[in-house]
């Protein structure tokens, strides 16, 4: 793979360029293009993860930066594996990323006349002929990276031949794999992308949207070029893999005699620490049903960070921070989860959830007595207005905010401790109940009524304050808690059979978690913060107002520390 270095650049607006802005800013400064034309070009195999959200908002970004074009094509060239349940997941991802392909989902299937005129005429140039060799022959006959390769016996067959030939592999006379057609370009190329490539190959396939019209399929560095220069793309970014067949791409559309060709560019695949990316992996867990299904929380597609509670500025702050480069590297999981925390630290209103209750009793409050008491919605965002909170004689406060037996450091609530209960009251715990097995089942507090609000007029200090809801009115609903499906000791694959490392935990189930009242409505995609516990999602799919289920999107702590200079726009 060759070198690159990449110097960094201002532009004129001080922001710093990445090297593809830099290459694209020569051509169009030299008169290469007049335009610029992007494209993202998903295989309808699988769901989109968050390493084609890379690509997507890449892509789009740059025909927005340069007031361009940008398009969704399905490259769906392959007719085995597509899926049509894979092209709606697929334009659905895209558009909720906010990248705008105005409504139109392109095709290359809707090219195969076109490319199929592009091979004619390749081989009208003498750079094209039919072979007979099987794909075993074919692959032996290319030779090595130390051996150049074998000409194939048909490589001088001649322009009639040739024509005749392809034209009886189009009309479904020749069986799968007794012919293909291949470029005439270089058997002893030190590039084996340039040994004869092929270019057409018999299948008696049916297509999902040519139906039965052809028998014969292009393949991907054939079709590729073509589909982005038909489209009139300028710039066809595609990641490192690529690289190597960069010269095939220029040959395609230089011999196929595009008047603009576009032009190729790679850049580095992203991928995450601890986390599973990668079509195939991630199809596995699906068919494994170890996942619930593509958009799975647990999952890094794109449709399950959504489901989790991901935003797409979330998403798209990431991938900034990421940068563009042409070094492969691995970004830290932890500043995706730092991207969706600063998202809705100050968009999510503060809500009162208690995942794991314990009825708490003030047994000085008078019985049947309710108040309302008025919380701010997110204390660092006055806009966001406030709510009425019900308070009363019941309540519920987390398990672990209570302790009869504490360590020292533990200011919470314990025998005789007084602890504020956040918005509301001082109370002191007079005493437990608890069942046969002597499990505490019910906390027995006083309150101080002069601490309304939260303070004492006489200035005595608590050190703790927890969260609580009103045992009448509060809603019941079910909670998830994920943590992640890889199990991190072990790392992502398993050196020996390169299966992945499974965490059997990585996900909780809480069915008593108590909410205030509010959120018993709370519509799927709907997020908050719970105080003191994360941040939280209604569930796309099995959320509904009056029954939620929450997922948590991500804790409210982090380690992670953001570089004083993230990588943006570097190597
Ligand atoms: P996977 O490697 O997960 O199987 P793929 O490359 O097979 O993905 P395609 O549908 O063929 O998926 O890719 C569509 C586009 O997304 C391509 O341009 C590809 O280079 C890009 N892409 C795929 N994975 C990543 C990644 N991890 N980071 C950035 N771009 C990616
Ligand atoms: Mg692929």
């Amino acid at each position: 793979m060759e070198e690159t270095t990449e110097i960094e650049e201002k532009s004129e607006t001080g922001g710093s360029r990445n090297f593809i802005e830099m290459a694209i800013d020569k051509d169009l400064r030299d008169g290469v293009y007049d335009e610029v034309v992007t494209r993202f070009p998903p295989e309808p195999n699988g769901f989109l993860h968050i390493g084609h959200a890379k690509s997507i908002l890449l892509n789009y970004g740059l025909a927005e930066e340069y007031h361009g074009r940008f398009n969704l094509r399905f490259d769906d060239t392959n007719p085995v594996k597509e899926r049509a349940e894979y092209m709606e997941a697929i334009e659905r991802d895209v558009a909720w990323l906010g990248a705008d392909y105005r409504g139109e989902v392109l095709h290359a299937s809707d090219y195969f006349d076109r490319m199929y005129d592009a091979a004619v005429l390749l081989i009208k140039k003498g750079l094209a002929y039919v072979s007979e060799l099987s794909a075993d022959q074919i692959r032996e006959y290319r030779g090595t990276l130390t051996e150049p390769g074998k000409d194939d016996p048909s490589r001088n067959r001649s322009t009639e031949e040739n024509l005749s030939l392809f034209e009886k592999m189009r009309a479904g006379e020749i069986p799968d794999g007794a012919m293909t057609l291949r470029a005439k370009i270089d058997m002893s190329s030190p590039n084996i992308n340039m040994r004869d490539p092929i270019l057409y190959r018999v299948a008696h396939l049916s297509h999902p949207r040519t139906g039965d019209k052809w028998c014969i399929y292009p393949m991907y560095d054939f079709a590729h070029p073509l589909e982005d220069a038909f489209e009139g793309v300028t710039h066809s970014i595609c990641t490192l893999e690529f690289e190597d067949h960069r010269p095939l791409y220029d040959w395609v559309v230089r011999e196929c005699e595009f008047e603009r060709p576009p032009r190729q560019i790679e850049f580095a695949k992203l991928y995450l620490n601890n986390v599973v990316t990668g079509k195939r992996y991630i199809k596995k867990l699906v068919d494994d049903g170890i996942v619930d299904g593509w958009d799975d929380p647990r999952l890094v597609t794109i449709a399950a960070l959504r489901r989790r509670g991901y935003t797409p500025s979330s998403i798209r702050r990431f991938v900034e921070l990421c940068g563009v480069s042409k070094a492969n590297s691995t970004a830290d999981d932890a500043m995706l989860e730092y991207c969706i925390r600063e998202d809705l630290k100050e968009k999510a209103p503060r809500m009162m959830a208690v995942l794991r209750p314990l009825r708490l009793v003030i047994d000085n409050y008078p019985e049947g007595q309710t108040e309302e008491l008025e919380v701010e919605n997110n204390k660092d965002v006055p806009e966001m207005g406030r709510r009425a909170v019900t308070f009363s004689r019941e309540l519920f406060i987390e398990r672990d905010d209570f302790m009869e037996e504490p360590p020292k450091k533990y200011f919470r609530l314990f025998p005789g401790n007084e602890v504020r209960l956040m918005n509301a009251y001082y109370v002191r715990c007079i005493g437990v109940d608890k069942d046969d097995a002597g499990n505490v089942t019910c906390v027995h507090c006083t309150y101080d009524p002069e601490t309304r609000g939260g303070e004492s007029p006489d200035g005595r200090k608590v050190k703790g304050t927890i969260h609580w809801v009103s045992a009448e009115s509060s809603a019941a609903c079910r909670v998830r808690l994920y943590e992640n499906i890889i199990d991190e000791e072990k790392g992502v694959y398993n050196e020996e059979d390169g299966s992945l490392n499974l965490n059997p935990n990585s996900v909780e189930i809480l069915d008593d978690a108590r909410v205030e009242k509010a959120l018993a409505e709370a519509a799927p995609e709907d997020k908050f913060q719970f105080v003191r516990n994360g941040f939280f999602c209604a569930d796309l799919h099995d959320s509904k107002p009056g029954a939620p289920v929450f997922n948590r999107i991500v804790s409210l702590k982090s380690s992670f520390v953001l570089p004083a200079n993230p990588q943006q726009g570097k190597q």
